[in-house]
């Protein structure tokens, strides 16, 4: 079939869909007020694909596929939720008629694998032409990326960011009626919209964010550039969610936030995260809270000693050192020193003795010398943490490190980083030692590779794998702690 009349075909396929297209929306307001404007669009949306399934005789299929950090899981649940709404089936396999990748912007190849994808979603694309394909999430949010969307992968249908990501079904109808790749970026977020539909990928735990955005600026990374400043949701609408999914069956909720420690500053009447903590844990049915991230320049006695008092608030904390020199962090803008940081650690051991932590480090931040390294290796041992989330410094195009001329050599990085892997695992190593032999809670989260064999996590979050099945899922049981190895246990049922 020639060109031209493939295109006339396409155009007369458009036409026709438009006008499906204004027949359903006829005579209809749109409301203004959110989440309701939502719900129109999601409605909208669920009748035109009714009448394509009734058309080709078949259901139309999702598959998002999520790049990144737990918030991003986070906002991947919504978007499943609304998709789902619409009466898409999830898939997970990338031939689904409507792919979404929730993207991620941390670190360069979290890029480079967004553009890898795309290239093999073309090809996919060509054989199924009603394919949609679209993307969201952090990367979006950075200019020259939607610059080289629109010019090098024009076959892509939506693209938006991370402050509208509830806009999905809005921008959906958009491009159903344009017919083109519809764009919506926002350089900041205009407000928090609540009870949109979810989907959680676990019945019986669940991530809550209680606030958006950083404004810490931490000069190697880009999360407040793609994330905007900072905003918490109001402790009502928290508790009412938690409340919620406590109705529903979960039994451990992770409150998420780029910087949990200041929560509550931009409510009207501002609370501490110490103060939300506490109202959570009088929620029913709640047995496990969980937190991430806590930064170490302003954490409070008050959340030490909430947490110290607990029943319900896990035995676990995640405090970001990223450097142990103090000549580096003063550079990253994290305002504490070793000094600092090894004082607050001491104080959350004395008054929370069974406390796991851990960490993220980076290795090979502009201008870092063995001496700066020697000190990141001296906090490690000084700490002992359980576990550490490890990475070589990478460059984030827009961030003051960026632009510092002094980059550390690669093979440098790499062979300081291979040394501070040792570190790590023997410090945790040294930690699984600690509770062998014990019988503790363990929360079972699924099935194991191994048949007849389930796993689950300690308070402290750690995995224990021991003989079990299915309807162990989601319950808590005493284990016997029976083998380490290495970072996780092998233990038996005792109850
Ligand atoms: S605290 Fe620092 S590292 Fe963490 S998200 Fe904010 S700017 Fe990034």
């Amino acid at each position: 079939m020639s060109k031209a009349k493939k295109k006339k075909e396409k155009q007369l396929k458009h036409l026709n869909t438009r006008k499906i297209l204004d027949e359903l929306a006829f005579g209809l307001t749109v409301p203004t007020a959110e989440p309701a404007k939502q719900y129109f669009y999601m409605n909208l949306c669920k009748q035109y694909l009714a009448r394509k399934k009734q058309e080709a005789g078949k259901e139309f299929t999702f598959c998002i596929r999520t790049f990144g950090c737990q918030m991003n899981a986070k906002d991947s649940e919504k978007l499943k939720g609304i998709l789902l709404e619409i009466g898409y089936t999830q898939i997970d396999s990338e031939d689904a008629d409507f792919v979404l990748y929730n993207t991620c912007t941390v670190r360069e190849n979290a890029n480079l694998k967004v553009y890898g994808h795309l290239g093999y979603l073309q090809n996919l694309k060509q054989k199924n032409p009603d394919k949609l394909i679209a993307l969201c999430g952090c990367m979006m949010q950075e200019e020259h990326v939607v610059k080289k969307i629109k010019e090098s992968y024009r076959f892509v249908d939506i693209v938006f960011g991370t402050h509208n990501i509830y806009l999905l079904s809005e921008l959906l109808w958009k491009r159903f009626y344009s017919g083109k790749m519809v764009v919506d970026i926002w350089d900041k977020a205009q407000q928090i919209v609540e009870d949109l539909p979810s989907c959680r990928d676990y019945s019986f735990k669940s991530g809550v964010n209680i606030m958006y955005g950083c404004n810490n600026f931490c000069s190697y990374c880009i999360v407040p550039y793609v994330r905007g400043r900072e905003r918490s949701r109001k402790p009502e609408d928290i508790i009412a969610e938690v409340k919620k999914l406590a109705d529903e069956g979960v039994v451990e909720v992770m409150l998420l936030g780029q910087n949990v420690n200041s929560y509550g500053k931009t409510l009207e009447q501002p609370i501490s995260f110490a103060e939300l903590l506490k109202m959570v844990e009088e929620v029913d049915g709640i047995k496990r809270i969980r937190f991430m991230t806590p930064h170490p320049k302003d954490l409070s006695e008050e959340l030490i000693q909430v947490m110290k008092y607990s029943k319900k608030i896990c035995r676990q904390m995640h405090l970001p050192l990223q450097s142990g020199s103090t000549a580096i962090l003063k550079d990253m803008n994290r305002r504490y020193t070793k000094e600092q940081y090894l004082a607050l650690v001491e104080r959350i051991k004395q008054e929370i003795p069974d406390v796991s932590l851990s960490t993220d480090i980076i290795v090979g931040y502009p201008g870092e010398t063995e001496e700066d390294f020697q000190d990141t290796i001296d906090v490690v041992r000084k700490v002992q943490y359980d576990s550490a989330f490890t990475f070589i410094y990478s460059k984030r195009t827009g961030t003051p490190a960026a632009a510092q001329e002094n980059q550390v050599p690669d093979d440098v990085v790499k062979e300081r980083f291979s040394r501070l892997l040792q570190e790590i695992s023997l410090a945790s190593a040294a930690c699984l030692k600690k509770h062998l032999g014990k019988t503790m809670e363990v929360l079972v989260e699924e099935m194991s590779s191994e048949d007849g064999i389930v796993t689950g996590r300690l308070s402290n979050n750690t995995l224990v794998h021991f003989a079990g099945d299915r309807t162990l899922i989601g319950k808590t049981v005493n284990v016997k702690l029976e083998e380490d190895k290495g970072f996780y246990y092998i233990g038996t049922q005792i109850n």
